[in-house]
């Protein structure tokens, strides 16, 4: 279990996380939700250690941990072990094949032998729909493709939660859907993950829960039927304007 609580980031004088308190259970999906501007990115950041927010508590797998005090390059990467994120932008490595992009981490980090790693690497090509892609290098790509690899790539470290920050945002309506996909995918195998998106049809088919965040503050924290089913005006008019 993923937890925060009173999390407080600001970026010199300003603050633009407010305090914000939410847990994100296991085996789910989490949806982050909010106008631009409103902290998300900021937010997910923050849970794997790209942003160090000022005070706050973070407790993952019952272990906490107070933003206010030192925290030790070790326990940052242990953290990271089991938090994978998945970047807007793919980070693949350039010089390596396919499926030498996702055998890297296992091999050398978790200490995979070499077969035993290409041989799941090959699963989860299989998974992603790229089976025929082992071989390629990443310019031979298209940007969904090279998403799919980069989340192959992720889940081949195991982790208990993966992060994507807006994962679709620079790719073509066609090329986004077989993305989706597959996180739909991953999601009904009970991967725990949690999202930023704007793409709010998407948002309602794979969350179990909504967070919805506005000017650094957590203004829905709930269930996803509850999210879409809501009578909060504020809501309603950010759904409205959405769609
Ligand atoms: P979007 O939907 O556009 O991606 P977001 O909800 O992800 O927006 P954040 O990127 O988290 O928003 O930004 C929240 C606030 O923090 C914004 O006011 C932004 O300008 C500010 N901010 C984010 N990163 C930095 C930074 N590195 N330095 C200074 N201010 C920043
Ligand atoms: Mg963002």
């Amino acid at each position: 279990m993923l937890k925060v609580s009173q999390l407080t980031k600001s970026f010199g004088d300003q603050e633009v996380l407010h305090g914000l308190t939410t847990t994100f259970p296991e085996h789910q999906t989490t949806v982050i939700l909010g106008p631009s501007g409103s902290g998300k990115s900021t937010l997910l950041r923050s849970l794997n250690f790209l942003e160090r927010p000022e005070s706050g508590h973070y407790n993952f797998d019952g272990k906490d941990l107070d933003w206010s005090q030192p925290i030790s390059n070790a326990t940052i990467l242990q953290i990271r072990r089991h938090t994978e994120m998945v970047f807007q932008g793919y980070n693949l490595f350039p010089h390596l094949s396919v499926l030498k992009n996702i055998t890297e981490g296992p091999i050398h980090v978790l200490r995979h032998d070499k077969a035993t790693a290409q041989t799941e690497a090959q699963q989860l090509l299989a998974k992603v729909g790229l089976a025929d892609k082992a071989d390629e290098y990443p310019s031979q790509l298209s940007g969904g493709q090279s998403q799919r690899v980069a989340i192959a790539r992720s889940l081949a470290m195991h982790p208990e939660y993966i992060f994507l920050d807006e994962p679709t945002s620079a790719l073509d309506p066609e090329l986004e859907l077989g993305v989706l996909k597959v996180l739909l995918q991953i999601a009904k195998e009970k991967q725990s993950m949690i999202i930023v998106t704007h793409n709010l049809a998407f948002a309602r088919q794979v969350a179990d829960k909504i967070l919805f965040v506005e000017n650094g503050h957590i203004l829905f924290d709930g269930p996803n039927q509850d999210f879409f089913g809501t009578q909060n005006q504020r809501i309603l008019d950010f759904i409205s304007a959405m769609t």
